[in-house]
Order: structure tokens, then sequence, then C-alpha cells
């Protein structure tokens, strides 16, 4: 597993390199545009050269391009539609151009309205995205289930999937302080084991691709989505470490999008604390 963290790419994608590696970070995940302003950000030939030399020097191997956080793929309004679908398009662009494993999306919100339009209306948007680029995949995370956002549950992801086109390059984020949330118990390896076997029987097979690492301030079922640094929430230091050692998430990134101590994201000691927790997962499971 190259467990790893949210960055900041200030100063260009080579410096999230940087700032992964000084965390000990094998995986990172940035934002590729300012999380408030509609404008896709379209990096230089010279911004990719640094960036891809960067990472080849270093140990971080999995790069994550998270969407922002104003796109709705969902809306019922065509104009936020189609800044979105721009948005997407450009970050599938960037995706390709780092090489990422994926960009991650939150699928979107129903916002009160219907629920199936809502998933037929981000289905389309996605699947236009897909048709507009090439090459990088997008992978949908579930989400804690607030206000009416898209892939609470994995039939709702598996319904995203299907509206989508089922597009080999689409598939799934799992967070794990928003599968809490949702009221999806992972505490213990047998209830993980069961997770899993649902989300792939609803999603399909091989399309889990990435994951989040987090624990939930919020209660099981809470449908709130507030992330606690790893130990310090619901999930606890035991359902983290069940979370960090199962053996189908081996081969994926999974970044922490924890707060740290200093409302700054993880420090390097409590992602060697992720790391430990891993261990301590695997032997409790043999
Ligand atoms: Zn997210
Ligand atoms: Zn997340």
């Amino acid at each position: 597993m190259l467990i790893g963290a949210h960055v900041s790419p200030a100063g260009g994608p080579a410096k999230a390199i940087e700032r992964g590696e000084a965390l000990g970070a094998r995986s990172i995940q940035i934002f590729n545009q300012n999380p408030r302003a509609w404008k896709p950000t379209i990096y230089s030939e010279e911004q990719v050269a640094e960036f891809r030399e960067a990472m080849a020097q270093s140990e971080v191997d999995a790069l994550l391009i998270h969407a922002v956080y104003l796109l709705n793929a969902a809306s019922e309004d065509p104009e936020i539609r189609e800044k979105t679908l721009t948005s997407l398009i450009a970050s599938l662009e960037a995706g390709e151009a780092l090489g990422a494993t994926a960009v991650v999306l939150h699928p979107g919100s129903a916002k009160g309205g219907d629920v199936g339009q809502a998933i037929a209306r981000a289905g389309a948007t996605i699947a236009e995205a897909l048709a507009q680029s090439e090459g990088c995949a997008l992978q949908l995370e579930n989400t804690a289930g607030a206000g009416g956002t898209l892939g609470r549950s994995f039939d709702e992801l598996g319904a995203l999937i299907e509206a989508a086109g089922g597009d080999e390059r689409l598939g799934i984020c799992l967070d794990s302080c928003h599968m809490l949330a949702s009221g999806i118990e992972i505490r213990s390896a047998e209830a993980l084991t069961a997770a899993i076997d649902q989300c792939i029987s609803a999603t399909g097979k091989g399309r889990i691709g990435s994951l989040h690492c987090n624990d939930s301030m919020m209660e099981f079922g809470s449908n709130r989505d507030r992330h606690a640094d790893l130990g310090e929430g619901q999930l606890g230091a035991g359902g983290c470490a069940v979370f960090l050692s199962e053996p189908r998430f081996n081969d994926l990134p999974c970044v922490l999008e924890t707060p740290g101590p200093e409302k700054k994201g993880p420090t390097k000691k409590q992602l060697a604390e992720a790391f430990a927790l891993r261990e301590r997962g695997i032997k409790e499971r043999s």
C-alpha cells in the first residue's frame, strides 16, 4: 500500500512531490485548481517535465488529483454542469500529463431533488468528460451522504458508473471516514471484508482504485463529513489498522486527508504512525 497525504501544489506540481517527500509519503494527492474559483489549471510543458523528474527521483510512486468541491456534475443548472465539465476535462488532461493514477471526484449532489434524475445528470456529465479526454482514470469517491450528496452507498456508486456508461476508466475511491459516516461498518476485518464484497458486487470487479484513510469525528451513520486524525475518532486506531491492512488494498495509493495537529494536514510523525498501524493490522489478521 502506498500510504501518503494530501499536499499543496503551491509553486507548481513538482513542489507537491517535495512536500510529500518531507512527510515520508509514498503517494500524494493535490487539488489541480483553486478550490474556490472556476479556473482550470493548464500545466506548462516545463511544469510537467519538472514534476515527472521530481517524482522519478522520489519515494513518491503515485499521484491522485482531487477535483475541487465546486464541481457538481449532477446540478440542475446547465451552466454549473457546463463549468463542471470544463474543469473535469482539464483535471483529466492534467492527470494524463502528470501520469496520475486517477482524478478523484465527488459524484455530485441532488440538492433535495430527485436522486434518480440527479444520477442520470451526473452520469451524462461524467460520460462527456471521458469522451472529451484520454487515458487518465476517473474515480468516484464515496461520500458521507450529507445534503443529498450522491455516492453515499455502493448501490449509488454502481448506478453512477452505469449512468456514465460503465467505461473502463471509471473507478472508485473509498474514503474510510465517509464509509463510517454513511453507515457502512468497517471497524473489524470481518465487517470491512463484507463491505468490500458488497462494493465489488455493486460497482464491478477491478473498480476500487484509490483510498482515503481518515478517522471520523462524527458517529457511525451520522451522514456528517468531519475528518479526524487517525486514532482520534470513531474509527479509532483499531479501525484504521483494519482499513490500512486490507489485503485487497495492497497495491493502491492511500492518502491521509486528516487535519493534523495544526490544521495544516498530517505530519511526518503521523504518517509514520499510519505505516505502523498498517503493520499492526497485518499482525492482527494473521
Ligand atoms: Zn474527497
Ligand atoms: Zn476523501
